[in-house]
């Protein structure tokens, strides 16, 4: 047996190393935690070859006096910690007194410091982790530390780099997470001589979130709610601007950023048939709890998290993110293309002595994407900057509204009629001739069970007509809807599925429709026969890749049993078959989207006014199943601006 001997401190700083510094991300990550404890409120980092051969972070915080400064780059030195009871409080900050010391040994640093008062600063010099210069400096108050030729003496470790462009985004990433759990810092980041983000450090959260995701998570909506002893606080997007990746999610646990599967469940259980199936929601969702309910990891380069008590953070995420999303009623208004005749701010306002945010590298968006139709709802830009134009306008309070329409009621009285309670009726919908819709069986548009959030009931409306046989125009006081009148109507229908989903009644069909579907599918169909019969649907093989289709759910048409079963099937060989509840939604989504009225068909009037009355009693009704929006506003004072009345 070998004598056993201590391993020199620079074997155990590069063993430190490998856990602490596994990339040029890492390194920032680092640094900037350090400015940011330092109490600097500017930090700028710039980085160049993906941090590989040049990182420099300069903060303005408390700076290091020369001994600090020398003691910093030693293992286990901090000051951040001093008694074991200091490690119960701190631990969610990983704080070991390490991270330095293996920077250090992995790379050439220049650091320059001084702490504010004294008249010199320090200017130390490191190789691989060693002193090799000592000078006094003039310099500003604050911190200076540049990282050269990172894992220079580690080959084995340098292998594993990616490109410079992969390394850079990383630290790209690495940088935007402190911007966001630090808004009350400014924090500018140059990437090869070129500024990608400004944040202006006003400790507004908000300013911080637009300066990293810029325009492509829209107008974001608050969150601020308490939930037993746990806060969260942040944005989430609006259902309407869900994205096709979870990339624009973070989630701060404590301040630290944290990757967990719990947290995304309930931040997309809050937004549970509001979205497409396949699209996420955005957002920045700060949670703080006491340090004795979660157990953080506290290596440094980690960033998973374990919860003492799961469902309480469950029911706060999901609880908080719902209310949120429940308390805005912004139902998308109408643009004019003109934008003189509503003069928008062009951003959002940044503070006047910074220089306004900047995207990280999201393009402007090409002028032909500028061509709008006169009719359509608005994209995320347009929306923030309209949302001053429509502080201006008429709407807030139900009592402010329905006062102003009183007014407008007795005015125009004989203009104005009331809804009139029509029972439910069969459908005379019927497809116009040069459409290519099939035709299809009588319909039922039925009154939804119950309305929530009923609007102000005493501010009457009446059809105005519809357009292109697709959009219903209903006055309503001083705002017309324009309503999708297919979006509604599946909306209505899957709200009614979902309702009754116990008990879903089949319709036998007289002749068993065959449904020709790839092998793979064919199994996934018959595997879960007993899942579709729940849902309405009875199958049997019937001879290579066909499928037999012998009952279909009642409000499914016989001519959309192919399809339906088409996507189902589908959807279940997506391996959406974990969750069944989500599985079944999605299927009563298809089942509603197939049996609604069509855009393109005519409809007859009291069908429509059945339609409008449940979506006009229903301000839920914003978003149908697939997430685009049922119903488009227009006041009349946008209209008054356009036509240059006011
Ligand atoms: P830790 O952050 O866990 O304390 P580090 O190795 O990251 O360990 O830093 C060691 C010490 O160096 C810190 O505790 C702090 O006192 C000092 N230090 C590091 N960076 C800065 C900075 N930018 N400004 C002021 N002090 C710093
Ligand atoms: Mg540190």
């Amino acid at each position: 047996m070998p004598k056993i001997i201590q391993l020199s401190p620079h074997i155990a700083n590069l063993i430190a190393a490998g856990e602490v510094v596994e990339r040029p991300a890492s390194v920032v990550k680092e640094l900037l935690e350090n400015a940011v404890d330092a109490g600097a409120t500017q930090v700028t980092i710039e980085i160049r070859d993906g941090g590989m051969t040049f990182m420099r972070v300069t903060d303005n915080g408390c700076g290091m006096t020369p001994e600090d400064a020398k003691t910093a780059f030693l293992r286990h030195a901090t000051s951040k910690l001093r008694t074991a009871e200091d490690l119960v409080s701190i631990a969610t900050m990983g704080f070991r007194g390490e991270a330095l010391a293996a920077i250090a040994s992995v790379s050439r640093i220049d650091l320059m410091t001084k702490t504010a008062g004294a008249i010199s600063g320090i200017s130390l010099l490191l190789e691989a982790g060693n002193i090799t210069e000592e000078t006094e400096v003039g310099c500003p108050e604050g911190t200076t530390i540049i990282i050269r030729d990172l894992f220079y003496n580690t080959p084995a470790r340098m292998k594993f780099m990616k490109s410079d462009t992969v390394e850079g985004s990383k630290v790209t990433s690495a940088v935007q997470m402190q911007a966001l759990a630090h808004p009350e810092v400014a924090i500018r980041f140059l990437r090869d001589g070129k500024e990608v983000l400004s944040t202006p450090g006003t400790g507004d959260l908000e300013a911080a979130v637009y300066c990293i995701y810029g325009r492509e998570s829209g107008k974001m909506i608050p969150v601020n709610s308490r939930w037993e002893n746990y806060t969260l606080t942040g944005y989430v997007s609006k259902p309407t601007d869900a994205r096709p990746s979870r990339n624009l999610q973070t989630f701060f646990v404590n301040g630290r950023p944290v990757k967990s599967r719990l947290l995304i469940a309930a931040l997309e259980e809050a937004y549970r048939n509001r979205i497409m199936v396949g699209k996420f929601p955005a957002c920045v969702l700060h949670l703080t709890l006491p340090a004795t309910m979660v157990d953080v990891n506290v290596h440094p380069a980690k960033t998973e998290v374990k919860f003492l008590n799961e469902k309480s953070v469950f029911d706060c995420i999901h609880y908080g993110t719902l209310g949120a999303l429940n308390s805005t009623s912004d139902r998308p208004q109408v643009q004019f293309k003109n934008t003189n005749a509503v003069p928008a701010p062009q951003s959002v306002p940044a503070p006047a002595a910074k220089p306004a945010p900047t995207m990280a590298a999201k393009p402007a968006p090409s002028a032909p994407a500028k061509q709008e139709n006169f009719f359509r709802t608005m994209n995320a830009e347009e929306y923030r900057n309209f949302t001053q134009v429509i502080k201006d306008a008429p709407k807030p309070t139900p009592q402010v509204a329905s006062a102003v329409t009183k007014a407008v009621v007795q005015d125009t009285k004989p203009v104005l009629r009331s809804p009139v309670l029509i029972p439910d009726l069969p459908v005379v919908s019927k497809p116009v001739e040069q459409t290519p819709e099939p035709p299809v069986e009588p319909q039922i548009v039925t009154e939804p069970e119950q309305t929530k959030l009923p609007m102000p009931q005493e501010i009457p409306w009446r059809i105005v007509g519809e357009l292109y046989r697709s959009y219903v125009i209903v006055e309503q006081g001083e705002e017309a809807f324009l309503i999708d009148k297919h979006a509604a109507h599946e909306r209505i229908l899957f709200e009614k599925l979902k309702a009754n989903q116990e008990a879903i009644t089949s319709q036998s069909l007289l002749t068993p429709i065959p449904c020709r579907l790839s092998a793979e599918a064919c199994g996934e169909v018959l595997n879960n026969k007993e899942f579709l019969e729940e849902l309405g649907f009875e199958v049997d093989a019937f001879g290579e890749n066909t499928i037999l289709i012998r009952q279909v759910p009642m409000d499914l048409s016989p001519e959309n049993a192919q399809n339906a079963l088409e996507s189902l099937a589908a959807d279940l060989l997506n391996g959406r078959r974990e969750n069944k509840a989500n599985i079944r939604d999605e299927i009563l989504h298809t089942v509603a989207c197939k049996a609604a009225i069509k855009a393109g068909w005519n409809t007859s009037s009291k069908e429509l006014e059945v339609l409008v009355k449940q979506v006009m009693s229903n301000e839920d009704l914003k978003y149908c199943p697939h997430g685009r929006p049922i119903c488009i506003t227009l006041s009349k004072k946008q209209l008054e601006k356009q036509f240059k009345r006011s």
